[in-house]
């Protein structure tokens, strides 16, 4: 099948509230029209460079698009990230939050952000842990400051043999989501859960996701 029926296909299976974030890293011009043709809204971006090429190179397209950040954001890049997206799912610091926030002020703008969660706390993946007291203390922080809306956690799971194993990594997160959605914090619109890849979104889905990050099932392995 082609990126146009993957696409449409996983679109009509999965439930109408969940959004799919079509995960574009490595892809060419043609493929990411292609997928833009075939509907997709949302498009997820890993590194700025690539995401300005691909946005130079789409020109108007880009416009009906909302553009997400899903690889980590480096403090060097952030003045270049806030010219393209829309959304930057990969907080996982005060650190970095604090910049954000410093620079989105100065061009007048409050950018929606999620915190990133490293499900396995592995140490070759960014994310704070996958603890609530972690989570809870970055929210509070990000709270504070007005020129970033916290919208959603994002969750990377560890890479297994079998897809189903994440389940108990899935619930983990859901748990942490709707802890910190409770707390109800100003500033604080704790709508999505990012979470679930191309091998896990299935699964992601049945244990609450609303929101899935889609490269090789939609273009193929890279
Ligand atoms: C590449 C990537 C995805 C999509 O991975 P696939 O397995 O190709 O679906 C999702 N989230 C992030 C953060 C990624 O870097």
């Amino acid at each position: 099948m082609g990126i146009k029926e993957n696409y449409q296909k996983i679109r009509s299976e999965v439930p109408d509230n969940v959004v799919i974030i079509v995960a574009c890293k490595t892809r060419t011009k043609e493929e990411i029209e292609e997928v833009i043709e075939a509907g997709a809204k949302y498009l997820g971006e890993n590194y700025v460079q690539e995401a300005e090429k691909i946005h130079e190179a789409l020109g108007e397209q880009t416009k009906e698009i909302k553009w997400h950040m899903i690889g980590h954001l480096q403090k060097n890049k952030i003045n270049r990230a806030l010219k393209i997206f829309d959304v930057i799912q990969t907080i996982d610091s005060k650190e970095i939050a604090v910049h954000l926030n410093e620079r989105a002020e100065r061009i007048g703008k409050v950018v929606p952000v999620y915190i990133e969660m490293n499900l396995g706390n592995e140490e070759t993946k960014s994310g704070v842990k996958a603890e609530y007291g972690v989570v809870e203390q970055l929210a509070k922080e990000i709270s504070e400051l007005k020129s970033l809306r916290l919208e959603g956690l994002m969750a990377m799971e560890p890479q297994l043999d079998d897809a189903r194993d994440t389940r108990t990594y899935f619930k983990k997160a859901k748990v942490i989501f709707d802890k910190i959605k409770a707390l109800d914090l100003p500033n604080v619109e704790m709508k999505t859960l990012s979470m679930g890849m191309s091998a896990s979104y299935e699964v992601a889905i049945r244990e609450g996701s609303n929101m899935v990050r889609l490269g090789a099932a939609i273009f193929g392995e890279r």
